[in-house]
């Protein structure tokens, strides 16, 4: 079943491991970004960019797909790897993040009436009056806080029931209702093709009383059994399609259709909360999905929390199966998580901040260069060691108009090679679409040549 992934090299100082994850397009090296391609697009990189970068894999947003253009055009188009014309590894995400996290009270809206909206925890809509509206949402710490902590998109849709048995919302693309069931997510995703699906999950909100999370991980942990059933059946229509029935089936089949492998991650949830990310992580584990994703977590706490929540589950991670992390990428964390045991990452942090003109910086010059036996030695220094590599510059500021010099000299990308920071700031302070994707270009860069060197120091026994 797991032919697919294979451990390469375990750590003997944490369980970050090497690996590599093989599927119908390419093999991944792991540890491994992968970038957000929300819509099935790298924001503003063409495909021959992304190869470029050395970008080893995408994941694609269901909800957003299926509201546009559609599930059905996809796979009528092959997959999303020939529709987007990207061809690399992607994952799909079940659609359940941003219907989920519109549950947290914290959340709230503007609809284009201009009326505000929040949603209470019973996934009931509640009307904001005027003063709630101004004060929720027009405070700079509650749009500092959206802009930072949302790791996973930037438009959300209108929940308009929740119940055991899914979630039915309103497209913010034409007002169409929508059903996710754990089937239809898994319909959605068969269609989309990605190489990678993930299990309808419910994504508890932060802060969430034990309660709510338990009830929650129950549900997901619900869900998991009927994505797997679905999964399976699926299966067996096809194989019987090749046989005894293909003719009925033929014609409603597209010329077309997805037939490459697909494989499903079982996710892991249960809140802040110790007990439930145990339980919810033996039982996600005792499901023989061929691999496994934390979820649930870069919701809303801190960076100490989230990182306690993956490493509560870490003693419980399978050694054979693939561990993908939900939504969390942030620059300084990678290091940790990949030592609590994650293998994969998909963070929209790169890309999004790219596009406010955050460009990343890395503090040591020789790091991606350097020996490894530069790096800070004893405990303390590798516990602080991601934090301590980079930085982020904004190239809006104007102190940057009068700076000639490289974007980053010690960086050997295509960007940094050619143009200055003054032509940077410029395109950014003149809105030219170029000044997005050269940051894009250098952000993404930086994180693929932070990955090779984590490959590297694992391979060396530092981490
Ligand atoms: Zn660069």
């Amino acid at each position: 079943m797991n032919n697919f992934f294979s451990v390469k090299l375990s750590s003997n100082k944490s369980k970050a491991r090497l690996g590599e994850i093989t599927s119908d397009h390419g093999v991944v090296k792991t540890p491994a970004f992968i970038s957000a391609a929300t819509k099935g697009t790298i924001k503003t990189l063409t495909s021959s960019q992304v190869k470029e970068i050395g970008i080893q894999g995408a994941c694609v947003n269901t909800y957003h797909l299926v509201t546009h253009p559609g599930a059905d055009i996809i796979e009528k188009a092959g997959g999303i790897q020939k529709y987007s014309g990207l061809n690399i590894f992607t994952m799909s995400d079940s659609g359940g993040f941003q219907v989920f996290s519109l549950a947290s009270p914290k959340w709230q809206f503007v609809t284009k009436a201009g009326l505000a909206r929040t949603i209470n925890k019973d996934s009931g809509l509640q009307f904001l009056s005027q003063n709630q509206q101004k004060r929720k949402n027009f405070s700079p710490s509650s749009l500092d806080q959206t802009k930072k902590t949302s790791a996973r998109d930037e438009e959300d849709p209108f929940i308009v029931k929740i119940s055991d048995d899914g979630v039915k919302f309103r497209s913010t693309f034409d007002g169409k209702l929508i059903e996710f069931t754990p089937e239809k997510s898994m319909e959605f995703q068969r269609q989309i093709g990605a190489d990678i699906n993930m299990a309808f999950d419910e994504c508890t909100y932060y802060p969430a009383t034990h309660e709510y999370a338990e009830k929650a991980m129950r549900r997901t942990h619900k869900w998991l059994l009927r994505c797997i059933k679905y999964k399976d059946s699926a299966k067996l229509i096809f194989q019987k399609t090749n046989k005894t029935e293909k003719l009925a089936f033929a014609s409603s089949l597209p010329s077309n259709q997805v037939t490459h492998n697909q494989f499903l991650y079982g996710v892991i949830q249960g809140g802040a909360f110790e007990d439930l990310r145990k339980k919810s992580a033996e039982f996600v584990l005792t499901q023989d999905t061929p691999g496994v994703a934390i979820g649930g977590v870069s919701v809303g706490e801190s960076k100490e929390e989230m990182r306690e929540q993956v490493k509560l589950v870490s003693d419980y991670l399978p050694k054979d199966r693939p561990v993908h992390l939900l939504g969390v990428g942030q620059i300084d964390d990678i290091i940790d998580l990949v030592k609590y045991g994650v293998d994969t990452f998909d963070c929209v942090e790169p890309t999004r901040l790219a596009r406010m003109g955050e460009i990343y910086k890395a503090r040591r010059p020789k790091f991606f260069d350097g020996k490894p036996q530069t790096l800070p030695a004893g405990r303390q220094a590798q516990e602080n060691l991601s934090s301590s590599l980079f930085k982020n510059i904004d190239i809006t500021k104007s102190i940057y108009k009068y700076n000639l010099e490289k974007v980053d000299a010690d960086c050997e990308c295509y960007v940094c090679q050619n143009f200055t920071k003054s032509y940077l700031h410029h395109l950014f302070k003149q809105r030219e679409i170029l000044g997005y994707t050269l940051a894009t270009y250098h952000n993404l860069w930086v994180m693929e040549k932070l990955f090779e060197k984590i490959r590297e120091m694992i391979s060396d026994n530092l981490i």
